[in-house]
């Protein structure tokens, strides 16, 4: 069952009176329960779709046409105070700086207490009792004295710990991760990726992980969608996408992994296109070993393969 269906969204920016389109018919779907990866290059439109369903949109940002439904309702038409009510309690960021969410003058019981007593209406001891067990979940030690502490006297991996933790507060069933382990060292990263993983699992929370770093999503999300120039060229169950990837971009991705048997590292050659570039074919034409006449002049369509979702001429 799909918990978020974003439908046909098509999204531009406005600067110097100039309209460029960023976000090209997505279309996404998010069960209950699972992990959806969006991956891609900086600049391919990733967070600029997640933050579409948040609508934590920059203010030259403008939503031409589409869709966001969550339980039978588009949040893209609802009222902001509406919208406020999903965002935190039904919605959750983890952002990939978790400074910009957490305010260093405010200890971190104070901000958790704040977040339960707005969601779930409690006060007092069984505010805090509820504090101290988000804290234990995302496993804090000393959870009851941490409340007392500041941001700034948690490392970077147990702030972003806090932030998951304000999310359980909520009980919220969607979180958007957004490169959530991006500022993290390696080892405090694998540690994130298995509480997001286990708590995705325990409270059957649903979560649109968001990453430039294919390793990171491989075995973890359970559906991958790859983003290039603002559309969706590939959506595959994950194991698939990494066993037989599809689309020449996913292909030329997956080389730019390091081979350690090899010790070999591909590179995709070329640029990706800029916001300013207008399309009439297929975004990755320029860069694509595979590209035939019909690629520049014809926009591919999402084709259904077996399990997956495809935007490229080869496969019509
Ligand atoms: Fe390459 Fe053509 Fe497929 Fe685009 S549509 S990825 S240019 S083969």
């Amino acid at each position: 069952m799909n918990i978020l269906e974003i439908k046909n969204l098509n999204l531009s920016f406005l600067s110097n009176g100039m309209s460029y389109q960023a976000l090209y018919n997505v279309n996404l779907a998010l069960k209950k329960g699972e992990m959806l990866a969006i991956v891609g290059e900086s600049g391919c439109g990733k967070t600029i779709t997640a933050m579409s369903v948040l609508r934590l949109l920059p203010s030259n940002a403008e939503i031409m046409s589409g869709s966001v439904i969550y339980n039978n309702q588009n949040l893209l038409q609802l009222k902001n105070e509406e919208m406020r009510k999903i965002r935190g309690k039904e919605i959750a960021l983890i952002p990939q700086d978790p400074m910009t969410s957490l305010n260093p003058l405010f200890t971190i019981g104070s901000q958790l207490l704040e977040v339960i007593e707005i969601h779930q209406r409690k006060k007092g001891s069984e505010a805090e009792k509820i504090a101290v067990e988000v804290l234990e979940q995302v496993k804090i030690p000393n959870a009851k004295e941490r409340l007392k502490a500041y941001p700034h006297e948690f490392s970077g991996g147990m702030r972003q710990r806090v932030i998951i933790a304000m999310a359980l507060a909520c009980k919220s069933k969607i979180i958007i991760a957004d490169e959530p382990t991006t500022a993290l060292d390696v080892t405090v990263q694998a540690q994130i990726m298995k509480l997001i993983k286990e708590i995705q699992r325990e409270f059957l929370t649903s979560f649109i992980f968001i990453s430039h770093d294919f390793s990171l999503v491989y075995e973890t999300a359970e559906r991958t969608a790859v983003m290039y120039a603002g559309h969706i060229v590939e959506n595959s169950p994950s194991d698939e996408l990494f066993k037989n990837p599809k689309h020449p971009y996913t292909q030329a991705l997956l080389k730019t992994l390091p081979d350690f048997k090899t010790i070999k590292l591909e590179s995709i050659e070329g640029q990706p296109p800029s916001i300013k570039d207008t399309f009439t074919g297929c975004p990755f034409a320029p860069r694509c070993k595979y590209c035939m006449d019909i690629c520049s002049k014809k926009m591919p369509e999402c084709l259904s393969v077996n399990n997956s979702c495809v935007s490229c001429l080869l496969y019509k």
